[in-house]
């Protein structure tokens, strides 16, 4: 994928309720402005990256890239896993990330326990993969250290979307 690493932020938005915090593996959703600029080449699976919330620090991330079932699968939806315990939600906080690599294609579980442990496989894939020295660099690109606090009033309907920077 030509378009990898790819930078995107944008407001963190209230998903479906699919009830992923109670699988114990919150998914923040990016608003449809952001999922509608990615580029083509950006197929839908399980990828990871880092990834900050405001201005504060930056985690590692697994980001699903789906079709959505809401939308009868006519749009995207991207959901970022943080891969750390926050205090509390951040919804309209502005996420930033940077995809880096890609871990595998969608598919559909037959149990709650294999999804979850498939999940589980693919945080732990990412942890090791960001650990190597190329994907570490990304961590302290600028694009982070420009992050905004919180959305700017005047921009809040139309987030800024950054890639190449
Ligand atoms: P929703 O359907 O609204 O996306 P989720 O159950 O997927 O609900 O929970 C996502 C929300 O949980 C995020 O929008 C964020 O505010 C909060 N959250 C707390 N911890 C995390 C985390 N580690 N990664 C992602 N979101 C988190
Ligand atoms: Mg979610």
């Amino acid at each position: 994928m030509k378009s990898l690493p790819y930078f995107c932020r944008g407001e963190v938005i209230r998903g479906f309720g699919r009830g992923s915090k109670e699988l114990g593996i919150p998914t923040a959703n990016f608003p449809d402005s952001v999922v509608e600029h990615l580029p083509a080449d950006i197929s839908t699976g399980i990828y990871y990256g880092w990834a900050c919330v405001g201005s504060g620090d930056i985690y590692k991330m697994v980001m699903s890239i789906g079709w959505n079932p809401y939308y009868k699968n006519t749009k995207k939806s991207m959901e970022t896993h943080v891969i750390h315990t926050f205090k509390e939600d951040f919804y309209g906080e502005i996420l930033s990330v940077v995809m880096v690599g890609y871990i595998r294609p969608e598919r559909s579980y037959d149990s709650l326990e294999a999804l979850i442990s498939a999940i589980n496989n693919d945080i732990e894939e990412a942890k090791v993969q960001l650990d190597q020295p190329e994907r570490l660099k990304l961590k302290t690109d600028n694009f982070f250290s420009s992050a905004p606090h919180c959305p700017p009033p005047s921009t809040t309907a139309a987030p800024s979307i950054m890639n190449g920077h």
